[in-house]
């Protein structure tokens, strides 16, 4: 039996948390591959040492050195390995660091260090061996990760390796430049080890209990998933639920390995299992939902035509004016004659959208273009949708119950889940009525 176990920031945040961590490794001999984040936050106006780093990278490019961002993460550092009684020259590998971040000149490998530094720290502790994962991980020329040399690469370094601290977020491109995922990364990091080492089960210690069917700043007495699916996790997690990175479910999905989500903090909690289709058990969650996730601020394009429906290549055509614009188009709902481009708000700054628009205009000739502005963005999962009636009924009569106008819905051919554009301003309550019908 073999575990990969991935700790997040709070859980690195002091001392006393990672000798938590410690402690719940040494409950289970088969905890063998630990990946660590960077130090999180140990309270609520405390700054992570990623972003810590961030800043470092800042001062280099305008003073040249990091001196001073640096000498606060030199200090949590220091305190770390003091309160764990460790003697390894922390200020050394501290000294070394600031070095090559002055030299590097490259926000990613500043930012990495934030792992690099963790990992160092945690292997010491457990007395386990520190393995590098920019020797494992690779990125491709695109600045893809490169899934099957680095599966190939992971299996032959950690083969003959009993157990081993790996640091989370980052890897090497292609011309051996320490390159990161984005934030959250060290997910995805777990991931690729437990694929690379055919692991039976990849543990994911954060600091809350699982995921929750909704945002618990909304709907506060939420109740913890206790079993989802991949695919359910990727579509939440797609839409804001923040508790796994919505890239760390692809690597293990190859294998068929379980992920469980536990809290560091509360061991004895069983958390989320996420697991393959066929391993769902239909009587773990006691609602037709799994979850409820959303985002705000997205602008919709409604595009009308008449005979739209006979006119061959008309949305290959609005397509190619989106991407000529390079957007990233979240959902595209059509009618007979209407078609609704929905983007994210952020990407139609500093008049691109009233480009996007004219040029869609020029280009398709259509009767008109209509645009929805601060659009919310609701998703409804659950795989158990498919197999019953009457749940589309439930959503929109709860809706239709607190007065929210839908202004848009999708529901994918799969049926795992039924999206709703909402104004923002009805974003809350909307999650809330949905929560309350189906729980
Ligand atoms: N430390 C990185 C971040 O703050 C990566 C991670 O924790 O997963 O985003």
């Amino acid at each position: 039996m073999i575990k990969v176990c991935k700790f997040g920031g709070t859980s690195m945040a002091d001392a006393n948390a990672i000798k938590q961590v410690k402690s719940i490794i040494e409950l289970d001999s088969s905890r063998r591959y630990v990946v660590v984040s960077a130090p999180g936050k140990r309270f609520k106006d405390d700054i992570k040492i990623t972003d810590m780093l961030y800043r470092c990278y800042d001062e280099v490019v305008e003073f040249g050195t990091c001196k001073k961002s640096f000498s606060i993460i030199r200090e949590r550092f220091v305190q770390i390995v003091k309160d764990l009684g460790l003697s390894l020259d922390i200020n050394a590998v501290l000294d070394k660091t600031e070095k090559e971040i002055n030299e590097s000149k490259c926000a990613d490998f500043s930012a990495s260090r934030g792992e690099y530094l963790s990992a160092v720290v945690v292997a010491n502790f457990l007395g386990y061996e520190f393995i590098d994962a920019a020797e494992m991980i690779r990125f491709d020329s695109h600045g893809k990760l490169n899934d099957d040399y680095t599966a190939d690469k992971v299996y032959n370094r950690l083969q003959n390796v009993e157990r081993a601290v790996i640091p989370g977020f980052y890897g090497k491109n292609f011309q051996g430049n320490i390159k990161t995922f984005s934030r959250g990364g060290s997910d995805i990091t777990g991931s690729i080890i437990a694929n690379g080492v055919k692991a039976d089960l990849y543990e994911n210690w954060t600091d809350v209990s699982g995921f929750l069917v909704c945002d618990p700043r909304i709907v506060p007495e939420a109740k913890v998933i206790n079993q989802i699916t991949y695919k359910e996790v990727r579509e939440l997690s797609y839409m804001g639920a923040s508790v796994l990175h919505a890239e760390a479910i692809a690597p293990v999905m190859r294998k068929r390995i379980p992920i469980n989500i536990k809290n560091t903090f509360k061991p004895q909690d069983k958390g989320t299992m996420i697991v393959p289709n066929d391993q769902y058990d239909a009587k773990a969650n006691d609602s037709v939902i799994t979850g409820i996730a959303g985002k705000k601020n997205f602008t919709v394009l409604l595009i009308e035509k008449s005979m739209m429906n006979a006119e061959v290549g008309f949305i290959r055509k609005v397509l190619s004016v989106v991407e000529h614009f390079d957007l990233c188009v979240e959902h595209l709902p059509s009618g007979i004659d209407t078609l609704s481009v929905i983007l994210g708000s952020d990407q139609l700054k500093d008049g691109v959208l009233s480009d996007l628009v004219s040029e869609i205009r020029e280009n398709v000739n259509p009767d008109y273009v209509h645009v929805m502005e601060n659009i919310s963005l609701i998703a409804t999962v659950g795989h158990g949708m498919a197999r019953r009636h009457g749940t589309a009924a439930t959503l929109f009569t709860a809706l239709a119950n607190e007065n929210i106008n839908i202004k848009m819905i999708d529901q994918g051919s799969s049926e795992l889940n039924i999206i709703i554009g909402v104004a923002n301003s009805d974003y809350e309550k909307c999650i809330h009525a949905i929560y309350k019908a189906f729980n």
